[in-house]
């Protein structure tokens, strides 16, 4: 009898990724082997029925979006670090199944410390580590894992083994180490292949099931793009080229030997700590019944990098967290330093918060024109905007929230210097809303700027910003 393929039921049944006319197919380039193991993974989650236990760590590199394919709890986290972040998720939730899923560049370059030591303490997780050869998403550079004599774009004549070493064998290194209980290397090339990979996860996962601690899966994987061959070509050289330097095989399981090893959840008293550690624990801050301007104040500071964006969140949540209120900050840098806007977030709330992204502020602080651009239309009627008028000369048309040009630069320029014209916009900010008193925040700046020159500053801007609001 025929067996029908069939899309396993971990798998979304659209992929929100694409575009709106081709939500079945996936990122990855025909023929790459990320989409064979993705299929092998979820196959096998679904057989073990773990769906529901769960957490995939992503990576960055190829492998970045297997959050929109998979439907379980997923978390992303920063290159190199997936094997440190599910080491926090698998200790969080011992009775969870945690994967980590990294690419060659990722676990093999920047990660290898983090990913070294998840393995060396033996943390309950399997780790997929795809290797291509190559740093596939940004273009086919040189991997430590890349082959002697083969061409990439860093390459162009091909690794050399007096500049670049051999290429590395994570396998190998990790099946030195006494805590992993299955490291082992297959490959997604040829029905053999794949027919004997799909027994490894299988073991390997349900390993994960009953604690038994940390497994390591290398899965030589074909990238027909960056190496400049055709699905067919690239499967073959796996065989040709790559086994005999990265040998399929297991090179270590004692999975059967193995006792569980559930991780303790309990956390130490607090109290003890600081105890022990000669500290005197302040007093917790009790809450002031004051009113917010709304329940959870969501707040995004916006502009340039220098232009104190990030430091008038900072400000802004130490002065609420000295009365009582929860709070969180939570910067954003990476590429939109690179001309762009820095922004950070702010929410405040009587209550615990939840979470500290801010995908709609109810208010928003946009110091230059491409921040103003990009944050004020998320703005909903009932929110603010107070805008930099000094530096943004035209708005976006038919924003919904009420907004208040505020010439901060310039204003801040009379206090002494431009620099200040953060504080003023918050001066402006306090005087509409009513989230803290004058005098509150004028405490709150003295134990922020020490050097009392620009105490002086910054005292005079916030009060020039409150007067000018009023
Ligand atoms: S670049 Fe290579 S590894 Fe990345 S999706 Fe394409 S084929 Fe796969």
């Amino acid at each position: 009898m025929t067996k029908i393929l069939k899309k396993p039921a971990v798998f979304f049944d659209t992929f929100q990724r694409k575009p709106d006319d081709n939500k079945q197919t996936t990122h990855y380039c025909p023929g790459c082997g990320h989409g064979i193991l993705s299929k092998i993974i979820a196959e096998a989650i679904d057989e073990l029925n773990i769906q529901d236990s769960t957490i995939l760590v992503g990576p960055v590199g190829c492998g970045v979006f297997v959050y929109y394919y998979f439907n379980v709890a997923a978390v992303s986290s920063a290159h190199g670090r997936a094997s440190a972040v599910a080491t926090g998720v698998s200790r969080a939730n011992p009775n969870g199944v945690t994967i980590a899923y990294q690419g060659d560049g990722d676990l093999a370059a920047i990660g290898t410390s983090n990913a070294i030591h998840a393995a060396n303490r033996g943390e309950n997780m399997i780790v997929f580590f795809v290797n291509n050869n190559v740093y596939g998403m940004t273009g086919g550079q040189l991997a430590p894992t890349s082959i002697v004599g083969q061409k990439t774009t860093t390459s162009p004549y091909g690794r050399s083994l007096r500049n670049d070493g051999p290429p590395l064998r994570m396998s190998e290194i990790i099946a030195t180490l006494e805590a992993p209980v299955l490291v082992a290397r297959m490959a997604v090339n040829s029905p053999k292949n794949v027919r004997n990979a799909r027994k490894l996860i299988r073991r390997g996962l349900e390993a994960q099931v009953n604690k038994k601690g940390y497994v390591f899966l290398e899965v030589l994987s074909q990238c027909p793009t960056n190496w400049r061959k055709t699905p067919v070509d690239a499967c073959k050289w796996i065989d040709e080229e790559v086994t005999p330097i990265f040998p399929i095989g297991v090179f270590k399981d004692t999975i059967d030997q193995a006792e569980p090893q559930p991780r303790d959840l309990s956390r130490p008293d607090f109290s003890e700590v600081i105890e022990s550690l000669g500290l005197k624990a302040e007093e917790p801050c009790p809450a002031e019944d004051r009113p917010l301007p709304y329940p959870v104040v969501r707040l995004k500071s916006a502009g340039f990098g220098g232009q104190g964006v990030l430091s008038l969140g900072t400000i802004l949540a130490s002065a609420v967290m000295k009365k009582g209120l929860e709070v969180t900050w939570l910067p954003s840098y990476g590429p939109e330093m690179r001309g762009g806007v820095a922004n950070c977030s702010v929410v405040i709330s009587k209550e615990p918060i939840s979470s500290p992204i801010v995908d709609q502020p109810n208010i928003l602080i946009a110091m230059n024109k491409p921040s103003m651009q990009r944050f004020a239309p998320l703005v909903p009627k009932d929110g603010l905007i107070l805008y930099n008028s000094s530096m943004i000369d035209t708005i976006p048309a038919s924003l919904a929230a009420p907004v208040i040009p505020v010439p901060a630069a310039d204003i801040a320029q009379k206090a002494g210097n431009v620099k200040a014209a953060n504080v003023v916009i918050l001066g402006v900010l306090l005087a509409k809303t009513g989230l803290l008193s004058f005098e509150e925040m004028s405490v709150s700046l003295q134990e922020t700027f020490t050097n009392p020159k620009l105490c002086e500053i910054n005292q005079r801007a916030l009060q020039l910003g409150f007067d000018a609001a009023n």
